[in-house]
């Protein structure tokens, strides 16, 4: 492994830095301010980003999209990372699960995706089906060459602005060798769908203007065109396309948290107390220490990480110990972050205060830190027939 960046991986960071500072800071303070982003902000930043030849970075060149390697993309989500998700949202990064797609969907939900025209949303958890998606209680049934579908699906992240939803709903039941499981299919549904609606959801201390959505799903008709790889293997599907999703995390979690620690560097050697930069009192230059060294060890996880994924190595223990380590690490860096400044760090003037609130659900959403610790206690244990 050698980290060294290339000229073009340089470029990319560059790029994504100088937007991020140049077109999306300027713009959060309203966004935390309203909770909200207008139709016509997302959709300026969609335009530059367009223009600016990175729309859905992730996404194969041959379909339109950027053709960043997994490594590169997870360089790109470490940058764009430091600016509030709402606003980072409209740098569509398309799911990669919509790879799935046959020849039929690929023109009516990939490419339109990919060009910017459409937007998605992916709902698995439910009311009663968290960590525990299996569980799930939202089913599809057939009927005749449809599929009615009935449940309610929440937390779905900005099915607000999204076009059409990736649906993970049971289609029935099957013995397996740990006994009797759900058959889990996934669906792409249109917003729009008479039986589809979507509701606002929680009003979350974390993202502020970045929402999640309530989806009742009432006798809800789609046609079996509309199943998302084959019928009952929605869980292969999302195993074989969504395993980056937790990078992304890793990587937005590592750029936040070096946005806040510039901010505490900078006023560790300008803010002065007792006649001095309050930096030269070990009490707070520990804390700098502490926090880079932190910072750099979760940067470290998630570029390894990323770089398994991308030989196409088996990356899931290495994936959920990046986001594991750089979620917990984020929230223990804003923390300090805010008490290096003292009072100043809890006030909006600075972004210290929503960093560290937004920090919050980096440990929750994409499998919670228990999960990950099972995801990396079960890569130990397994090869030992445990
Ligand atoms: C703001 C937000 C946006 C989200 N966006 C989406 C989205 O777009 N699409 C989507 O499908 N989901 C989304 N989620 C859901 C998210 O992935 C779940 O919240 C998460 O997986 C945890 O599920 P839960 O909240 O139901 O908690 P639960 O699963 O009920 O867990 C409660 C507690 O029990 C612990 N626990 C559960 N099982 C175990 C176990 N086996 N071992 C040890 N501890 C355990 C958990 O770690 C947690 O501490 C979002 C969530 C939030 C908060």
């Amino acid at each position: 492994m050698n980290f060294d960046l290339t000229m073009e991986q340089n470029m990319i960071v560059d790029t994504v830095r100088e937007f991020v500072e140049n077109e999306l800071y300027p713009l959060e303070e309203e966004v935390e301010r309203t909770g909200f982003v207008a139709p016509e902000v997302g959709q300026s930043i969609r335009e530059k980003v367009i223009e600016l030849g990175f729309y859905a970075p992730n996404m194969p060149e041959e379909y339109g999209g950027g053709g960043l390697n997994d490594f590169d993309f997870t360089l790109l989500e470490r940058e764009l990372g430091r600016a509030s998700m709402a606003l980072g949202v409209f740098w569509g990064r398309p799911s990669n699960i919509l790879l799935a797609c046959n020849d039929e969907q690929k023109e009516k939900y990939l490419l339109p995706t990919i060009r910017g025209e459409k937007y998605d949303a992916l709902a698995m958890t439910e009311p009663d089906a968290g960590s525990d998606v299996r569980g799930m209680k939202c089913m599809a049934r057939k009927d005749g060459d449809d599929w009615i579908i009935n449940g309610t699906k929440h937390f779905i992240s900005h099915a607000d602005i999204a076009d059409f939803i990736i649906l993970f709903a049971a289609t029935g039941e099957e013995q397996t060798a740990h006994g009797t499981k759900k058959r889990i299919t996934a669906f792409l549904v249109d917003v729009g769908t008479p039986g589809l609606e979507v509701r606002k959801g929680y009003d979350s201390v974390s993202h502020r203007g970045y929402h999640n959505c309530t989806l009742n799903f009432d006798d809800c008709r789609v046609p079996s065109s509309q199943i998302l790889g084959e019928e009952g293997k929605g869980f292969d599907t999302a195993n074989t396309w969504l395993n980056g999703t937790r990078l992304t995390v890793a990587a937005t979690c590592v750029g936040r948290a070096r946005r806040a620690f510039d901010h505490a560097l900078e006023f560790s050697a300008t803010r002065k107390q007792f006649g001095q930069p309050i930096g030269k009192f070990q009490g707070v230059s520990f804390k700098l220490a502490d926090m880079i060294t932190e910072i750099d060890a979760a940067d470290m996880l998630t570029l390894s990480a990323a770089w398994k994924l991308t030989q196409e190595q088996d990356s899931d223990r290495a994936i959920a110990q990046a986001k594991l380590y750089a979620s917990e690490m984020l929230a223990r860096v804003t923390d300090e972050a805010i008490q290096i400044h003292g009072g100043m760090g809890l006030m909006n003037e600075l972004p210290l205060e929503r960093l560290w609130r937004d920090a919050r659900v980096e440990r929750i959403w994409d499998g919670t830190s228990e999960i990950q610790r099972h995801i990396i206690s079960r890569g130990l244990l397994r090869p030992l027939g445990a």
